[in-house]
């Protein structure tokens, strides 16, 4: 439920923005989703669909790219993506621990238009 929001605040992002260049219509919109963010992207589609009506970004498609959490080994300090299940560090094989406010973004990256 709490993606309406932030849906809301991407259509009125976009929206200014394409005005700003004079786009008269937006195809894509590419969006940055943290593994550890709690917007889903399902919801954000859905509510898309909705909160795009009669606006520039009614024909746009949404496309999302997935940011992994970061890990820091405890042993060695190699900072590396965060992979499935695993917190082993790809180095020295050491145990590592999650970053604090890494995989949690949302953000628009860009988008398309005509
Ligand atoms: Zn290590």
């Amino acid at each position: 439920m709490h993606e309406l929001p932030i849906v809301l605040d991407v259509v009125r992002v976009v929206e200014e923005e394409a005005k700003a260049r004079g786009l008269s219509r937006v195809t894509k919109i590419y969006l940055v989703l943290g593994e550890l963010s709690s917007v889903v992207d399902e919801s954000v589609q859905m509510y898309f669909e909705i909160v795009s009506k009669d606006t520039v970004c009614s024909d746009a498609k949404l496309v999302f790219e997935y940011v992994p959490a970061s890990l820091k080994c405890g042993t060695c300090g190699k900072v590396f993506p965060h992979k499935g299940s695993s917190f082993q560090c790809p180095d020295c094989g050491g145990d590592s621990v999650l970053m604090r406010d890494t995989g949690r973004e949302f953000y628009i990256r860009s988008f398309d238009g005509t």
